[in-house]
């Protein structure tokens, strides 16, 4: 096939293409005109709103390494080629991406093995704001939990619990690390005895944080890493706008990848309301 005929054949899927767009603006048009915008099924349950709770990837976004680690490389272009697209070189563990269990024990699940009900589940919301806003090297404590339980009950069947700390306003800028002279960072992250309370009180299959590590910044020894990955649970980090969630009652998705025997991976992250 010659070069010219599949210019050819590009150009006129993209005009079927726009007449299809125009046929459905047309057609959603006439449906607000009548009010009668149907909800997604999801929605039609009881939800009110979609949250995004991804934040947006490009090359300059912060990671724990401190390296670049998500390449966009262009390989096809209208002006060359009628079409466009990128080949995607990145990190498993950059943006907001999930930490699979066999990023830190071996004979768990990897990311594709992760059941996928675990992925659409009860999202419990820990607000650690205020002693994230004093110390940056917060952490959420077994207190942390009993408090929210007080208040909401026991963390629900299959749920992931998150830590709002408010680091996800800080993704844009080098406050996200918190690097000091040494290298070392200072963000907020579980405490171990909080990993270790939900895994002995809860089946929670989840723990995400709006921070780079589900550990604190300057955490050594990675101790919630190994202890939560390690009991086959996952976790999600970076995630973005927790603060646009009730503290109980949303219910997470997670769009993980799912690729073979991958540790992990960037992931759209969202929220029923
Ligand atoms: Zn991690």
């Amino acid at each position: 096939m010659c070069t010219a005929h599949i210019m050819n054949s590009v150009k006129n899927r993209m005009l079927s293409r726009r007449d299809l767009f125009r046929g459905s603006a047309a057609a959603a048009a006439a449906t607000a005109a009548g009010g009668l915008i149907a909800p997604s099924a999801a929605l039609a349950q009881g939800h009110e709103r979609v949250e995004d709770l991804t934040h947006l990837l490009h090359e300059g976004f912060p990671t724990f390494s401190g390296e670049q680690e998500f390449f966009m490389d262009e390989v096809r272009s209208f002006a060359e080629h009628g079409y466009h697209s990128f080949d995607l070189r990145m990190h498993e563990h950059m943006g907001t991406h999930m930490d699979a269990p066999l990023h830190f024990a071996e004979d768990t699940n990897s990311v594709a093995e992760i059941p996928v009900p675990d992925l659409v589940v009860p999202l419990a919301v820990i607000d650690i704001r205020a002693k994230a806003d004093e110390d940056p090297d917060a952490q959420v404590t077994p207190d942390d939990i009993r408090a929210w339980t007080a208040v909401h009950g026991p963390i629900p069947p299959r749920a992931c619990v998150a830590m709002l700390s408010g680091w996800g306003a800080h993704a844009t800028s080098e406050r996200f690390r918190n690097a000091d002279d040494s290298g070392v960072m200072h963000f907020p992250g579980f405490h171990i005895e909080a990993a270790e309370l939900l895994l002995e009180e809860s089946d929670a299959v989840g723990i995400a944080v709006d921070t780079l590590s589900i550990d604190h910044g300057p955490s050594e020894d990675f101790a919630v890493h190994f202890a939560w990955l390690g009991a086959n649970r996952y976790g999600i980090e970076c995630v973005a706008n927790l603060d646009r969630l009730p503290p109980a009652g949303a219910t997470l998705i997670v769009g993980a990848p799912r690729f073979a025997r991958a540790t992990g991976g960037q992931a759209r992250i969202l929220a029923l309301v």
